[in-house]
């Protein structure tokens, strides 16, 4: 299964994903998980994408494209993958046709994760996050069992320093501009699927097995 989720940041691509991962064997692609981790281990590329997160901005095309090329030929994609946070602008969505079709394989489905803006403020600035493992929290659905140390590896919980309320805004207004034309992009592909950002955890998984079932 070959899989594309976009939604706003906060819409939950990455629960979803996570949900998604422990029914069908997929790589799960998530670029600002790559991105974060190039920033943490301070490599080239980390370096140059860093001011660009920090101000929620996206990170130049032709850097993603190049990383995401690569990243699609690796062994673990050969089962499929789905691709959380790429693409996220006209040219990053061309750029993966073209190498698709260089590759010879074909989207099963795009998946639009809609939600309203002030849920996502809502739920982003309540978000923290583990320092050392990763491991997501929320100060008011989810806090930690002590506040700032994390429950499964005693590490540093805290906020990501482009989760803070400007940074969000600004975030989301990137997201209407560049990234919200991909939806009628796909819809005239017609690979395209939406679905309720609020509807629970494994929302896009129902939708995946109720299309496989053919109802
Ligand atoms: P969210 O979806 O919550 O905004 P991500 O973790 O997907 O957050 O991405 C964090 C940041 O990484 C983005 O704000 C952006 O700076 C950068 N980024 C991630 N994916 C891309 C992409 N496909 N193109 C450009 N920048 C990206
Ligand atoms: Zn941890």
């Amino acid at each position: 299964m070959r899989i594309i989720l976009i939604g706003a940041p906060g819409a939950g691509k990455g629960t979803q994903a996570e949900s998604i991962k422990n029914k069908y064997p997929l790589a799960h692609i998530s670029t600002g998980d790559i991105l974060r981790a190039n920033v943490k281990a301070g490599t080239e590329l980390g370096k140059n994408a860093k001011n660009y997160m920090d101000a929620g901005k996206l990170v130049p095309d032709e850097i993603i494209v190049a990383m995401m090329e690569g990243r699609l030929q690796e062994a673990d994609c050969k089962d499929g993958f789905l691709l959380d946070g790429f693409p996220r602008t006209n040219p990053q969505a061309e750029a993966l046709d073209k190498l698709l079709d260089k590759l010879g394989i074909a989207l099963d489905a795009v998946v639009e994760l809609d939600v309203d803006d002030e849920i996502v403020i809502k739920r982003l600035t309540t978000r923290r996050v583990c320092r050392s493992c990763g491991e997501i929290y929320n100060t008011l659905m989810k806090p930690s069992k002590v506040d700032g140390i994390c429950d499964k590896c005693g590490g540093e919980v805290v906020q990501r320093d482009d989760d803070k309320e400007t940074v969000i805004r600004r975030r989301l207004a990137v997201f209407h501009e560049q990234t919200a034309p991909l939806i009628e992009y796909y819809r005239n592909k017609g690979v395209l699927m939406t679905v309720d950002a609020t509807c629970g955890k494994d929302a896009v998984l129902k939708l995946l097995e109720n299309r496989k079932a053919g109802n």
